[in-house]
């Protein structure tokens, strides 16, 4: 019997930031250690993602190889046939099933979109391009392939998950055959994964906003690649408030809150240890020294851990794995060639 399919991807936009690292990587890595034995984990470098919004493009391949190393260094097992890593676009079927469903797909459907609207609403009119209004049908495209039924989602991210099922179960009607797996509900997905996806680091220039890697000056930001010394300096440099007195309070004191809340991340230690701990103290210049060690150390740590990587291992495993995803996603992409007339 063949397991159930999860499938994840992640974009690779730009260097990833602590709040990536523990708000998706670390618990990427767990549920691969941890779901492997039952279910076939997925894990997509989304490489054709990367530029619906605009990028430099002399840095995509450094940042692809970059990425792919930094999940090796938190953690990920190359070991495992049960757990595969692969690149897109180096299974050409995902672009060929995208422009086949991109002819079963409404424009109002698309128009709809809520992140369509938001990201869009950020660029100036000339810089929106054709791939961000339909990247949906792309990522519809990723799961439908390998018959994957759990999709680890974020809120922003539940629409399209509804429209993959609509345009999944609108093919297998038309043309009366089980084309396509059907992935499962939002709320089953969140019952799946549990929904403590919750974990937001915040920009330490702005604590108001979330730490996002597109951000343009990168000043509030802990990049993994950051120079330990500098990402000490930024923790230094951290906008707090005037209040006095240390209090994890996300509206009054969002940044002596975050930095409580990295400061845990970084020790292992629940929050509430860590709250308790440092509450009511005056001296701000303490919490910050304490943290920017800290940042300093793991940053450090997770450098030598880069210079363990094994490369030949990791490409190895892509090249490996990448053959085995191209078998299954020809497949499904035969499937529908053939309903569609496209083959015999
Ligand atoms: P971008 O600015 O390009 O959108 P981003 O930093 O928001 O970059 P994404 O590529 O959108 O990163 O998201 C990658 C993963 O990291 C997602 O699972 C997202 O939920 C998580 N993530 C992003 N920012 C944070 C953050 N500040 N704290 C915790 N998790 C985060
Ligand atoms: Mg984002």
């Amino acid at each position: 019997m063949t397991k159930p399919v999860i499938l994840t991807g992640l974009r690779a936009n730009n260097d990833l930031h602590i709040g990536n690292y523990f708000g998706a990587l670390l618990p990427l890595i767990d549920m691969a250690k941890n779901k492997a034995e039952d279910y076939q984990v997925n894990l997509m470098l989304a490489d054709l993602h990367s530029f619906t919004t605009p990028i430099n493009h002399a840095e995509l391949q450094p940042q692809i190889q970059a990425t792919l190393r930094n999940y090796v260094a938190a953690g990920l097992p190359l070991d495992n046939p049960s757990v595969r890593i692969f690149r897109q676009s180096y299974v050409p079927a995902h672009s060929e099933l995208t422009w086949i469903l991109d002819c079963f797909t409404g424009m109002g459907e698309m128009n709809r979109m809520t992140q369509f609207k938001d990201k869009s609403a950020k660029l100036h009119e000339d810089r929106i391009n054709v791939g961000l209004f339909n990247y949906p049908v792309l990522m519809a495209c990723d799961v439908l392939l390998y018959g994957a039924e759990y999709v680890p989602v974020g809120d922003d991210q539940s629409q399209h998950l509804e429209f993959m099922r609509d345009i999944a179960d609108r093919m297998n009607s038309q043309f009366n055959q089980e084309l396509f797996v059907i992935p499962r509900a939002v709320k089953e997905q969140h019952e799946f994964f549990g929904k403590d996806q919750g974990l937001r680091i915040k920009d330490l220039q702005d604590p108001t906003k979330k730490m996002s890697k597109s951000d343009e000056s990168g000043k509030g930001i802990v990049f993994l690649g950051d120079n330990p010394d500098e990402a000490a300096k930024k923790v230094m440099g951290a906008t707090t408030d005037s209040v006095g007195a240390v209090r994890y309070d996300l509206e009054k004191q969002p940044g002596i809150s975050n930095l409580l809340q990295i400061h845990a991340l970084l020790s292992n230690e629940p929050l509430p240890k860590v709250i308790e701990h440092h509450e009511g103290q005056e001296r701000y210049g303490d919490l910050k020294q304490e943290v920017a060690d800290q940042v300093k150390e793991f940053l450090n740590d997770f450098k030598e851990r880069l210079a363990n990587v094994d490369d030949a291992q990791l490409m190895a495993k892509l090249e490996a794995d990448e053959k085995q995803m191209n078998g299954v996603a020809n497949a499904t992409l035969l499937k529908v060639q053939k309903a569609v007339g496209l083959r015999a």
